[in-house]
């Protein structure tokens, strides 16, 4: 089956457009709440211009990636919490249409976090850190596909703690972990 632009994928495309979705509003971009969030707090922005994702990107694009970074603060802004518990960034192989920035705590505590393969998609290469993604594109002017194998790999490797590198077997064995940690 071809995707339609009715399809799950374009979900984004379609809600940002929805008042209620929209967390943060600018003329570039909209934040919104992640609708299956995987930590306590987890927004996503996304431009309101026909950019794909980070592949489409070039380097005529860093102004506004620099936008929607400031618009990832905001969010975390009105969380009250730490800038230091979030990262900002990227998935190597992003599941839905129209390039969206993940500003996402570190905490990983959230009850939609289901496969290992969630949790790797945060703490393991294929989350591409805002910061990296502007440098490659100064340094090589695009960003370069990564290899399916890579992609593969880094979405099965070990379940290991973010925080302490604990390893876990299993996925409910780490999500008890995580939960010691917002004690702690
Ligand atoms: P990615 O794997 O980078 O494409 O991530 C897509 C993100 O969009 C995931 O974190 C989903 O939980 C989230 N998501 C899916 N549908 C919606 C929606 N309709 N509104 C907000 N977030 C969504
Ligand atoms: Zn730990």
């Amino acid at each position: 089956m071809t995707a339609s632009t009715g399809s799950w994928s374009y979900a984004l495309i379609r809600d940002m457009k929805v008042p209620a979705y929209q967390f943060i509003k600018t003329e570039v971009a909209v934040v919104m709440r992640d609708k299956y969030p995987k930590a306590r707090y987890h927004f996503l922005v996304i431009p309101w211009a026909d950019i794909d994702s980070v592949y489409q990107l070039s380097p005529e694009d860093i102004p506004l990636l620099n936008e929607m970074r400031l618009l990832g603060v905001n969010a975390i802004e009105s969380t009250g919490k730490s800038q230091d518990i979030f990262r900002m960034g990227f998935h190597m192989q992003p599941s839905m249409h129209r390039l969206h920035l993940h500003v996402i705590s570190q905490d990983f505590v959230s009850d939609r976090l289901r496969y290992k393969e969630h949790f790797n998609s945060f703490v393991t290469e294929f989350f591409m850190p805002f910061e990296s993604i502007v440098l490659e594109l100064q340094d090589k002017g695009r960003i370069e596909q990564r290899s399916k194998e890579l992609i593969e790999h880094l979405l099965r490797v070990p379940l290991a703690c973010n925080q302490c590198d604990f390893p876990c077997n299993t996925l409910p064995q780490l999500k008890k972990h995580l939960e010691s940690h917002l004690d702690s």
